[in-house]
């Protein structure tokens, strides 16, 4: 049986790099473990040491602290990875887990690469708690981190997508939600969206619809704060359109106009009157 919380005391951890995940909005959600390594941790690397300070503050926790963002230069990062190799180093970012769509990439990869141990504290992250939460499929899922800025790589980063078969989740800001869900509404018109709003907070949302239906809600209740957009796999809606004229062409060949569309509706489900309406034309022209 192992321990229900295996992290030793403050002052006793082993050196290396932990990566500590941190509350995305209730400060309640921090672990257990997360409070014991950050309480013993020799440094703190941190993506903004504001935004670190004001945390450990919070849980009572004097720190040292180093910034290290995405453009922290290689002799920060050798540097950390010196001090690891020696003490515990806890990696934070402003929220979240690190990595995901957060500094630390290099960083892990760097103390790796050179020997040193690498551990992952883990907790919340933006991601995972909208997937639980949508009701789209979690069995297999791609996170896809920001959609572009521009239109033009937005459409084709989507378009690169269309074919996975698996939920896809991006993190979306307020302000462009509205050309994200434009942009998927013309996509893919089918495919069920989610949009997590504030999670873990006051205003906390999930809302489910179309991109078209979801884009008509936030035009008229403009969204605020930090969102995870949910895009539902391919699936049995997508199928594209039947060629119904041909099928009809095709019926028209071996019966009346009234059995061709009484055939076609049956294997497409398309309503019968339309198809015999055209099946009509069909024969006319
Ligand atoms: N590392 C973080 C994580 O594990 O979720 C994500 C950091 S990324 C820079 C910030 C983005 O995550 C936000 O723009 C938003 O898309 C998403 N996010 C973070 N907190 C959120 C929250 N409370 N509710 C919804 N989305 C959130």
């Amino acid at each position: 049986m192992t321990a229900a919380f295996p992290t030793p005391p403050a002052g006793t951890l082993e050196p290396g790099v932990y990566i500590v995940a941190t509350p995305i909005g209730n400060l309640g959600d921090i672990t257990l473990r997360a409070i014991d390594v950050l309480r013993g941790a020799a440094l703190v690397a941190c993506e903004d040491t504001r935004v670190a300070g004001k945390l450990l503050k919070h849980l009572g926790i004097k720190a040292r602290l180093q910034r290290l963002d995405d453009h922290a230069s290689p002799e920060t990062r050798a540097r950390i990875i010196d001090e690891a190799r020696q003490m515990p180093v806890a990696l934070v970012s402003d929220a979240g887990t690190p990595l995901i769509s957060d500094p630390g990439f290099r960083l892990v990869r760097e103390a790796r690469a050179r020997g040193v141990t690498v551990t992952s504290i883990p907790g919340p992250c933006a991601a995972i708690s909208a997937l639980a939460m949508a009701g789209l499929p979690s069995d297999r899922f791609l996170f896809a981190g920001f959609l572009p800025v521009k239109d033009k790589a937005r459409v084709e980063t989507l378009e690169s997508l269309a074919g996975v078969a698996a939920t896809l989740v991006f993190y979306e800001t307020a302000p462009r939600l509205e050309r994200s869900l434009a942009a998927i509404a013309e996509l893919w018109p089918a495919r069920e969206v989610a949009v997590a709003r504030e999670l873990t907070k006051l205003h906390e949302e999930c809302r489910t619809g179309t991109a078209a239906s979801l884009a008509a809600h936030y035009a008229v209740h403009p969204p605020k704060g930090e969102i995870v957009l949910l895009v539902g796999p391919p699936g049995v809606d997508e199928a594209p359109a039947p060629d119904t004229d041909a099928l009809l062409r095709a019926a028209l060949a071996e019966a009346g106009p009234g059995k061709a569309a009484g055939i076609v509706a049956k294997a497409t489900g398309v309503d019968r009157a339309t198809l015999y309406a055209r099946a009509l034309e069909l024969k006319g022209g």
